[in-house]
């Protein structure tokens, strides 16, 4: 039987980027995936790292650091993963929305966290195509993108000159324990790996990961379609644009009200447009609890072209090339897990990123390195430890 240091479950972000940061740190590591590198999550979503749709506090914090890692990944990695810094635009509809985010770039700012109110004028300068009725908006200089296929393919490429072990179309289907109750060995359907520890990184599936070993995690799988655009040459959008209304979209207890349709409503979709490398537009967004279920809906592409052209009215000019939807991996308090189970020594939970997976890749890598090799984390990440759920396992799926 193979033995290794770790074993990390799962070959989206989160375990390549995991598996990455342990190998640098000099440990025999397997990567074990079911399918392909990236064919989970990771490959069915947008391209941007953010802090402009965080909320203040730790998620923004984390998600500041992730960005900076990722600019000395992009200087280290011989893997291009198309990382750029172009900022970021948040549009409000109206006067309201405008108040709320006032609110909370006074909070960021004081946080020391560079982001600004602009006015409509402004609006316009940043991208001529908005419509000339918007009120004004936030622009965060930080704001970065990149191509999150390739990123998973960096990690794991720059994993494997470090020693990394990669089995793809390796299913796991058992975890064993020991007589004391400590993590002993991996079961996939193309054999068995002898380990102390493994890292659950298996995204909306981890809860079935955990179920081996007999722990509930309380993620849930939550929709999102996005729609492709054709090439173009004209420049709809030059950086990630979005309405103020995704905060709304995102999180449960941000409380305003927008003027939208009933089936912008119903189908809990908030604009947003991010140019690719080659010029296509991705275009969203929308939120919503299916289960696994990434058909894409022909009345949820219609509530998310509604909702872009009222913002970006070119957009009426540009064909729809195809559209496709991803399941992120959500928990209620909006915070990913990252930490070892207190009740089964060597195994370790880094997963629920909800839409903030690829954005927060690096510095949960590495977060989850520092925890195996027992060195201080960048952070206090009591708030992420999976002991927040102990008296709290009512989320059902
Ligand atoms: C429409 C949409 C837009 C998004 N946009 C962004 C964005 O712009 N920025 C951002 O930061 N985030 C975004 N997200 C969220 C982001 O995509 C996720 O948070 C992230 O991809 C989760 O990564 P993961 O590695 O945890 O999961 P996954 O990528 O799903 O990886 C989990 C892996 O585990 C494997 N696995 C499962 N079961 C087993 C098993 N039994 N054995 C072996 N392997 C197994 C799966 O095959 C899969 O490859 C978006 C999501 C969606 C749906």
């Amino acid at each position: 039987m193979r033995s290794f240091d770790v074993i990390v479950i799962g070959a989206g972000v989160i375990g390549s980027s995991v598996a990455y940061h342990l190998v640098k740190k000099g440990l025999e590591v397997a990567l074990v995936e079911k399918g392909g590198v990236a064919s989970g999550t990771s490959s069915r979503c947008d391209a941007v790292a953010l802090i402009c749709d965080k909320k203040p506090g730790i998620d923004t914090e984390i998600g500041f650091a992730s960005i900076q890692l990722f600019k000395q990944l992009a200087n280290e990695f011989s893997v291009d993963f198309e990382f750029s810094s172009r900022g970021s635009l948040y549009v409000c509809e109206t006067e309201q929305e405008l108040e709320v985010a006032r609110e909370y770039v006074s909070q960021q700012a004081k946080d020391g966290y560079e982001m600004r109110m602009v006015d409509r004028h402004e609006l316009q300068e940043i991208e001529p195509y908005l419509a000339d009725d918007l009120a004004g908006g936030i622009w965060t200089e930080v704001d970065s993108t990149m191509n999150p296929y390739k990123l998973c393919y960096a990690f794991v490429e720059e994993g494997k000159k470090l020693g990394l072990q990669v089995y793809d179309y390796h299913a796991v289907q058992n975890i064993t324990l020991d007589d004391r109750g400590r993590v002993e060995s991996v079961v996939t359907d193309r054999g068995t790996f002898h380990t102390k520890r493994i890292v659950n990184c298996a995204g909306v599936w981890s809860p079935k990961i955990a179920e081996m070993v007999g722990v509930h995690i309380p993620i849930k799988p939550r929709k999102g379609m996005v729609l492709i655009s054709e090439k173009t040459p004209l420049k709809v959008a030059h950086q990630k644009v979005h309405e103020f209304g995704y905060m709304l979209s995102k999180f449960e207890d941000i409380h305003f009200k927008r003027n939208v349709s009933e089936l912008v409503e119903k189908h809990n979709v908030a604009f947003t447009i991010e140019p690719t490398d080659a010029n296509n537009f991705l275009v969203g967004g929308h939120r919503a609890f299916r289960g696994f279920d990434i058909r894409s809906e022909i009345e949820v592409m219609r509530a998310i072209a509604e909702r872009a052209i009222r913002f970006l009215p070119i957009l009426k000019e540009l064909n729809c090339i195809r559209a496709y939807a991803g399941v992120r991996p959500w928990v209620e308090d909006h915070l990913p897990i990252v930490s070892e189970v207190e009740e089964v020594p060597g195994f370790y939970i880094a997963s629920g990123h909800e839409g903030d997976g690829i954005s927060m890749s690096p510095i949960t890598g590495r977060m989850v390195a520092q925890l195996i090799t027992g060195e201080r984390t960048d952070f206090n990440i009591d708030k992420l430890n999976f002991s927040r759920y102990k008296n709290n396992q009512a989320v059902n799926i």
